[in-house]
Order: C-alpha cells, then structure tokens, then sequence
C-alpha cells in the first residue's frame, strides 16, 4: 500500500509552522510497513486542494488529509473531498450529539454545527481530543481516503488510536517493530558491523537510524499476529546483541537517563553527578525520570577551579598541570562527588561548550566524562565541533551512559 499525505494550510505555506503533523503520521506509516512516496502541502483553497487530490489519488491508495476540520470559513478540507469523491454531506446525529455535550456552556454557531456534517458512507472517527471528528472513505475498492484534523494534540492521538487500527484492519497481517538503542557508536559503524546480518535478513528486517547524537536498529517483522511477529524479532535482536555488545543500551527504552534507572533500582545502587560545562543537565536528564529520588543522591555544578578545589577536593596540582579540561580533573571530580556524597557512583563532566574559549591543544567541543566507584575511576573523552546546546547534551550523554555501564558491572 502506499500512502501520501496532503496536509490542508496557508499557514504552513506562510512558513509560519513546521509541518510536524505529517512527520508524525510518516513515522507511524514506517512502522505499519505502508510506504509514503509523497507529502503534499496545500493552501485553504479548494481548487488547489481539488488539484492536490487529482494528483494524489493518481499515485496512491491511501490518502491522508490533516488539517480544516474546524469551524471556521477557511476549514473546507470535508467540504472539497466530498465534492471530489461526488459525496453528499449529511449530519450525523451523534456526532451532533457529541458536539453539544463538549460545546456544552458555550455558544453554539451555525459554523460549530458543520462540523457534525460528514460525507456519506464515511467511517466516522471519534475525536476524544477535539470537537471536529475525523472520518475515512473508501472512494474505490481499495482505496481509501482519511481526514484528520490539524492541531497536533488532536491529530497524533487520532493518528494512534483512530486511524492506525482503521489502516491495520486493511491488511491481514501485522507488523511488530522492535527499537535497539545505541550509544557510543556511530550509525556508519554500526551499519558495517550489521551489514552481513541485514543484507540476509527479509522478514524481520534491521535498519540503523541517526537519532539525536545516539543511533538505534529498528527491527521489524510482518506476521499473522503479534505475538508470532515478537517471536520472529526476538532472535535477531539477540544476534545483534552479541554483535554490538555493551554500547547496547537497551531494548524499547526511552532514553539513556531511562536505561540509567532501570539498572540503578534493580541493584539498589545511587549515584551522584559533578558537573562543570553542562552546570545540571545531568543531574536533570537523570532526574527527568520519575522516581529518580531512589537512586540519585545530590548533584553540584562547579564551574570554576576554586569551587572544583574546594568541594570535591580537586588538587590544585592537578589544576595547574592539566587544567580544568583534562581527564585527571574529570577523574579527580567524579572520586570528589562520591566520596563527598557517599553514592556508590560519582559522575562528572568538564569540557568546552563554546563558542569562545577554545585553543589549539583544547578545542570548543572537547570534554571529558569522568565515572568513579570503589573500584576506581574511569575517564572518555570526545571532541566534535557543533553548537553549544549539542556538545553539552552529548556530553551529558557520555557522563550518563558512563554511570549506566558502571553500574551494570558493579
Ligand atoms: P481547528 O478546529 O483548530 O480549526 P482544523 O482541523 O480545522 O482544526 P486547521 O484549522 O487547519 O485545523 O489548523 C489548526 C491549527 O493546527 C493550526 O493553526 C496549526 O497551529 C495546527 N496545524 C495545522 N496543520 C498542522 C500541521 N500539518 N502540522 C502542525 N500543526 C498543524
Ligand atoms: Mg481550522
């Protein structure tokens, strides 16, 4: 099946908002296995959108339309694709019904009323987030067009709970996908490392994806049920597991800080964070996670070398020596965060977020992680030039994946 989005909109077209709603909607539609070939923006105007539907229905079997539901008279999305697909306009009583009890304490217009009026024959989708339903025709056999309305909140809950059962329900099998999430190794190096796995593999399938400074392998099968495709994911994932090792983070998890907490409540460990060029985004990205009380134990954000000296006892040779970017200050911070919280973990971060105060020995974009346990201490470093708010998310990244690792071997 392929599908094309045409989303209804000057103001998209105005460049006054980001198409997000078709980005989401695309996302879903990798998920399902149906094939989006097109995104199609157009105007509140009907002949352009008769146009952009003329074309559209030429080139695929799904149509999803977002946007012009409403009240207003520039909402003429239902109005134009009934006039189309030569379908009358009737009101549906209970979506009338409906419309009354949500509009209920304020004044209905006649305008509010039009939004109960649906095309003949359609498939009624309930809005639980909005006032105007969305609904799907089939036009041909085969072929199906459905509308969603456009502000986000109301449209990606339609998207997940109206009309992905409605497209599900069109094919006779299902497809499972399941997420590996990587940190620590590049797209391009994972993709050699898997290259002979997936060049083999037909039903599941793998594919590396760049996402935010991290990289994942989505795994993905079509089968009769659920279950049968869960079964077919698992042993690839088991084999991509032996492959890629520790920078394996997790399976269907959010997030590092989320990988984070779940080995930290499992062991029954804490952790504490020390941080100089990321000043709390640790220590907030750890603590983003609810219930993050039971294992993080205080954070500090010491930005110059005398705080560095006096609260985690940072040595003043060692300043002098390496600097405050080095690898001995990042050590000497993570033991100094332990030991003066009495966490099981310390975790630290120096660096150069930039713009200034780069040199040609210490680059804008170095920074050091530094972890610390009984055991001992444990310091990475990267460098890679890009914006300050990205070297200080990565950075926070490595400290974080840095406590997950201590932590699973502790
Ligand atoms: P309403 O009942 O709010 O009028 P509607 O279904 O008629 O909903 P529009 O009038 O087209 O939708 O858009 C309403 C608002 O939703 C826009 O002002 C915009 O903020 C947001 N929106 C619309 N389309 C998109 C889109 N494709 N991506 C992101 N946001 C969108
Ligand atoms: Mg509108």
């Amino acid at each position: 099946m392929i599908c094309e989005i045409i989303s209804v909109g000057t103001e998209l077209l105005l460049g006054e908002i980001a198409n997000t709603d078709a980005q989401y909607i695309s996302k879903g539609l990798a998920e399902l296995g149906i094939f989006c070939y097109y995104h199609s923006v157009c105007g509140d105007n009907p002949a352009r959108l008769n146009e952009t539907l003329r074309i559209a229905r030429g080139r695929a079997d799904i149509i999803i339309t977002t946007g012009g539901l409403g009240p207003t008279a520039d909402d003429l999305t239902k109005e134009t694709i009934a006039a189309a697909f030569g379908r009358k306009l009737y009101t549906d009583e209970a979506q009338l019904e409906r419309l009354k009890i949500r509009m209920s304490g304020r004044p209905m217009t006649s305008n509010n009323l039009k939004q109960a009026d649906l095309p003949e024959g359609c498939t009624v989708l309930e809005n639980d987030w909005g006032t105007a339903p969305g609904c799907a025709i089939e036009w041909e056999e085969g072929k199906h067009l459905i509308m969603l309305p456009g502000p986000p909140s109301e449209c990606r809950p339609m998207f997940d709970h109206r009309a992905r059962p409605y497209l599900m329900a069109l094919s006779d099998s299902v497809i499972y996908s399941t997420y590996i999430r990587i940190y620590g190794m590049g797209e391009s190096a994972v993709e050699d490392k898997l290259s002979f796995l997936m060049n083999s593999l037909e039903n599941p399938t793998a594919a590396p994806y760049a996402k935010d400074g991290e990289c994942e392998v989505r795994v993905t099968a079509r089968a009769k049920t659920e279950e049968e495709a869960k079964a077919m994911c698992a042993p690839v994932v088991e084999q991509i597991r032996e492959i890629l090792g520790d920078v394996i983070y997790g399976i269907d998890v959010g997030s590092i800080e989320e990988a984070l907490s779940m080995v930290m409540k499992e062991k029954k460990l804490t952790v504490a964070t020390a941080e100089s060029c990321t000043a709390g985004l640790v220590a907030k990205r750890i603590t983003d996670i609810a219930g993050a009380s039971e294992y993080f134990n205080m954070g500090v954000v010491t930005y110059s070398n005398e705080a560095k000296m006096k609260l985690l006892g940072v040595s003043e040779e060692t300043l002098k020596a390496h600097g405050a970017v080095s690898p001995e200050t990042a050590a000497e911070m993570a033991r100094g965060i332990r030991l003066l919280s009495g966490a099981d973990i310390g975790i630290s971060v120096t660096g150069i977020a930039g713009p200034g105060g780069g040199t040609p020995e210490k680059p804008v974009g170095l920074y050091y992680a530094g972890v610390s346990t009984a055991e001992g201490e444990e310091v990475i470093s990267r460098s890679f030039r890009t914006t300050r708010q990205r070297i200080r998310h990565s950075a926070a990244s490595a400290a974080i994946d840095l406590a997950r690792r201590a932590a699973e071997k502790l």
